[in-house]
């Protein structure tokens, strides 16, 4: 398969069409960012790299990130960790109120806001020093160690941080939150302040698509079921209230960040970040969907 020349081609191809999406303006460092950015970079689990454009400019995960804090808690606590979050699609935004008053506090997944929360709750419950301890597990999923959180972002989140705050909130108010609401929901901000380019996060990411097993080392991040799991709930609930539409055109299990950003896998085969500021009406980059759906159209594999 010709990765490079099916990459630059639909990204030249897109690049002549109307980036119609706009960038995230409720934080105010994402504002900053200029629009035009456009990266790719897919790693094979042999890894050979393929990428395009600004490719190894780091950007903000946001929602990303929430995969890592997960998969970090699922190896650490296991199963034990369904009893304070559940697996279904949302159906509705990322950070949706009714939904989690309806849920009497439980949030629906791991990946919507209120889901994250949770996690870090239970991160910071157990670990003794659950930011350093996060970067640390992050950092180990690939050679990149030049990766961090960017206070700069997660300040400006926490400036404008009403409805995360209101969802912490309502979950103490129903039990499911055991430690100080700002200690935890600044854990939260930064965790979705990491950076990273194209090229490190197909990277981070490659152990999804390698059975949970390291790709360069073959240690065992993730059981094979963990890993089948996590990819199940990316599939299902990885593009906020777009994630049908997301399995319907591309057929990968991936996630999406409001930052841009988005990653995606075929198991046993390859890892793919694309990154292009914009984001549609859902939130998810307006490029990186068109590029991603381009991709696995041409390249005549998916999933399914
Ligand atoms: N930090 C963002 C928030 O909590 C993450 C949003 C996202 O990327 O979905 O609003």
């Amino acid at each position: 398969m010709n990765y490079q020349t099916i990459i630059e081609e639909v990204s030249k191809e897109i690049k002549l069409t109307k980036d119609e999406g706009v960038v995230a303006s409720y934080i105010d460092e994402l504002k900053k960012i200029n629009p035009e950015k456009f990266g790719v970079h897919l790693v094979t689990t042999n890894n050979a790299h393929f990428f395009y454009g600004d490719s190894n400019e780091k950007f903000s995960l946001q929602s990303i990130a929430k995969v890592f804090s997960f998969a970090y808690a699922y190896r650490i606590f296991g199963e034990k960790i369904w009893s304070r979050v559940g697996v279904e699609p949302s159906g509705t935004s990322f950070n949706s109120l009714l939904q989690l008053e309806h849920d009497a506090g439980i949030p629906r997944n791991p990946f919507i806001n209120a889901g994250a929360i949770v996690i870090c709750d239970i991160l910071v419950s157990h670990l003794k020093d659950p930011k350093n301890e996060l970067l640390d597990f992050v950092k180990g999923l690939s050679d990149c160690k030049d990766i961090d959180y960017c206070d700069k972002t997660a300040l400006s989140e926490k400036q404008t941080g009403y409805r995360n705050a209101a969802l912490i909130n309502l979950m103490k108010a129903f039990g499911n939150i055991e430690n100080d609401i700002e200690l935890v929901l600044d854990f939260y901000f930064d965790l979705c302040s990491i950076k990273m380019s194209c090229k490190e996060l197909s990277e981070t990411f490659l152990f999804f698509a390698n059975q949970g097993k390291h790709p360069r080392t073959d240690a065992e991040i993730l059981t094979l079921s963990q890993a089948k799991r996590i990819n199940a709930i990316m599939q299902t609930c990885g593009f906020y209230d777009e994630a049908g539409e997301f399995s319907y055109k591309v057929g990968l299990p991936g996630k999406s960040g409001v930052g841009g950003g988005i990653v995606a896998l075929h198991p046993n085969k390859y890892s793919i970040a694309v990154w292009s500021p914009r984001l549609n009406k859902k939130g998810n980059s307006y490029r990186g969907i068109q590029f991603l759906e381009l991709f696995t159209t041409k390249t005549e594999m998916s999933i399914f």
